[in-house]
């Protein structure tokens, strides 16, 4: 039986064994991580890590030494509207299969025992602890934290299913030739294109500039909250194929592909005795969908939970949901939810465009070198 059982890998639960090696060390011994990919595992995403996700990681005493394509420039673009905000190293773009194998392997060094290739497949609880039903017989642990994606089985499991939390992602990576000629390399500026709100999507159109394997490539791609999901459904691949136009791309050319984010709602409920969700498990924000820092966030904090659980020796994990929205990470992602809320409610031109002509004023001033 170990005391704690991680589900998943990704950034949430690497930064949740990290925790533990780091607050409590004997609990880390007796403990294990678990995923069903074998690291390094390709995981779909733009690569943006906020300045704050990187903060989040040295507290954690952790400094990766992966590539990564700083950004210091946010085209805001809306229609024939633009601006520009300024911010020396605002996030960096890293490619996740290398990002994250690099966390793990902080975890493994550590003295976190780390298994990959285990999949779970189903969850018993009893009155002493969780069992794992995994591809690869059963595992016993006295809590488990569950950081295994937006799509998580344990959530499902555990009949903590809330369909309509899902934001929609469509992404393509296109080669970039002359990059030399590329603003978005030559400057470092990432574009974030909210024109397809005007197409009933709550979310906006992303150019990430990278690169993979030593070579440039741009990361384009269409986020869709759905924050307000009582509003109509936008139909995604249009839009997206006209941005791409836009840039003289067609959509057909390229390899599209799709994967959902969880957003956090504060009134759910993220905990059962014995398990926590954490991570995407449980949610991030609808407004940007930045979701690799606040799973940093998610994964700490379950750890010190948890961690407390046992010095308590109180598993009923009642307040788990309640101590997530009080803290600084819940306040952040409800903040985010209001935001979004707010601004893809869908509110008409006239909103969109005087906001963009405040944001011309405005930004200017905010700049950070
Ligand atoms: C298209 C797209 C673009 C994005 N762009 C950005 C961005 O630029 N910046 C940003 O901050 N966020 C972005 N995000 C969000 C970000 O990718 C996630 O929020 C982040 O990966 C969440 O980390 P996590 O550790 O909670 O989950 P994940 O990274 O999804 O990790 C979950 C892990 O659990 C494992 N797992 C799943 N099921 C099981 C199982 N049954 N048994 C064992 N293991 C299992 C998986 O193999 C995986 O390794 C993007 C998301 C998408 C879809």
């Amino acid at each position: 039986m170990y005391d704690v059982i991680v589900v998943g890998g990704g950034p949430c639960g690497a930064s949740a064994a990290i925790r533990l090696t780091q607050r409590a060390p004997q609990l880390a011994a007796r403990s294990l991580l678990i995923d069903k990919a074998v690291f390094p595992r390709k995981k779909l995403c733009g690569g943006g890590v906020t300045q704050h996700g990187w903060d989040l990681l040295h507290a954690l005493d952790v400094a990766l030494d992966v590539p990564m394509f700083p950004i210091h420039h946010m085209k805001l673009i809306y229609d024939d509207l633009e601006t520009t905000f300024h911010w020396r190293n605002v996030f960096r773009i890293v490619q996740r299969d290398e990002f994250d194998a690099a966390l793990l392997q902080v975890a493994r060094t550590r003295g976190m025992e780390i298994r990959e290739g285990i999949g779970v497949r189903d969850v018993l609880r009893d009155a002493d602890g969780v069992t794992l039903l995994t591809n690869d017989g059963e595992l016993r642990a006295r809590a488990v934290i569950a950081a295994d994606g937006a799509n998580s089985i344990i959530r499902h499991k555990l009949g903590l299913v809330r369909s309509d939390r899902l934001s929609r992602l469509m992404e393509i990576l296109t080669p970039v030739e002359h990059v030399e000629r590329a603003p978005e390399f030559v400057n470092h500026t990432a574009v974030f294109d909210f024109t397809p709100i005007a197409k009933q999507v709550q979310g906006y159109y992303w150019d990430f500039p990278s690169y993979k394997n030593g070579a440039a490539v741009m990361n384009r791609g269409l986020f869709d909250a759905r924050v307000r999901n009582d509003r109509p459904r936008a139909e995604l691949k249009p839009v997206l194929a006209a941005r791409l136009n836009e840039r003289g791309l067609e959509m057909g050319d390229w390899r599209l592909e799709g994967h959902p984010e969880r957003w956090f709602d504060p009134k759910e409920k993220h905990a059962v005795p014995r398990i926590v969700l954490a991570g995407d498990a449980a949610g991030t924000e609808p407004w940007l969908g930045e979701g690799i820092s606040h799973a940093i966030d998610f994964g700490t904090r379950a750890a010190d939970y948890v961690a407390r659980a046992f010095a308590k020796n109180d598993f009923s994990f009642a307040d788990y949901s309640k101590t997530i929205s009080n803290s600084r990470l819940g306040q952040r992602l409800r903040l985010k939810k209001f935001i979004a809320h707010y601004i893809y409610g869908n509110r008409g031109e006239w909103f969109y465009r005087t906001g963009w002509r405040l944001l011309q004023i405005g930004l200017p001033v905010l700049r950070k070198n």
